[in-house]
């Protein structure tokens, strides 16, 4: 929290805060995915696997270029984690700061997952959200976020005093170490921020806190996904439930995620703009200009 009337105060300090705000990050220029043609390829889906994520733990799954993935809510309102890897090299994975500063802080249909330096590419793309009707509620909050990183051991162990071991940090790292049969302390510096999927959250009008709320999300609906790459997915079901009164601990109730991975009508896709690695070249990587 900020605090605030600490200096003095200047006397234009009116005429310096009514400067206008700049979008830092305009979109004019952003390439934009084919969103017809997803549309179109996403009505004819074959599916090819699907995996519960059990309440207080996460799984790990891939998924291959050109296919698509579901988080569903099956049997109570659950929150999610996503981590997303490329499946070839694990050091690119999804950039949370860089897609809230592209897209916002909250995603949805159309908004893309962008990759970690140098490749800043999009791993995926969201191509259906069953919640896109919440939009933004009266206390600024809203769905499926890029705000909050995910919960973990280490700001419980610090706030609270408790060691508890299902954060989705934890789960997340003990699953990524099981499928890719890495030591633990190898799986936890790849474990990165996330997207909080079916999760409701915003800032506070006051003190523009970090807040959540009970998530809108009920049996049945879904967040879809456009893989645009070979893909290495990460899914923790958070300790938090519903994440309507706190987390990493076991006292909320908490429910499984199903993922499905399917199959497309791929001639619908056969021209998607997909994008590749960032072309930005480091032309004096040594520092001299
Ligand atoms: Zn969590």
């Amino acid at each position: 929290m900020k605090k605030q009337n600490v200096s003095n105060i200047p006397a234009d300090a009116a005429s310096r805060r009514a400067a206008p705000a700049v979008i830092c990050y305009p979109t004019y220029g952003l390439p934009h995915p084919d969103m017809a043609n997803l549309e179109r390829a996403r009505t004819n889906l074959t599916k090819i696997s699907e995996i519960i994520v059990p309440p207080r733990d996460a799984r790990c799954f891939n998924v291959q270029k050109g296919h698509f993935f579901r988080i569903n809510s099956i049997d109570g309102p659950q929150v999610g984690d996503l981590n997303i890897w490329s499946k070839t090299n694990l050091a690119e994975h999804f950039y949370a700061g860089k897609t809230r500063a592209i897209h916002g802080t909250h995603l949805s249909t159309g908004d893309r997952m962008w990759s970690s330096f140098p490749s800043m590419r999009p791993l995926a793309t969201i191509s259906h959200d069953t919640l896109d009707w919440y939009g933004w509620d009266d206390d600024g909050g809203s769905v499926h976020d890029v705000i909050g990183t995910r919960c973990d051991p280490y700001t419980a162990k610090l706030l609270s005093g408790i060691d508890y071991h299902h954060c989705c940090h934890s789960n997340l790292t003990r699953a990524l170490s099981a499928h890719c049969q890495l030591d633990y302390a190898k799986a936890e510096p790849l474990v990165h921020d996330v997207l909080n999927v079916f999760m409701c959250t915003g800032f506070t009008k006051d003190t523009h806190q970090y807040f959540m709320k009970a998530s809108p999300v009920r049996p049945g609906d879904f967040i879809e996904f456009f893989a645009e790459t070979d893909l290495l997915c990460g899914l923790s079901a958070c300790p938090g439930g519903d994440c309507s009164s706190e987390h990493s601990s076991d006292s909320a109730t908490c429910h499984p995620l199903l993922v499905e991975v399917f199959d497309s009508d791929n001639a619908a896709l056969d021209n998607f703009p997909y994008l590749p690695e960032s072309q930005y070249r480091n032309a004096c990587p040594n520092g001299s200009k």
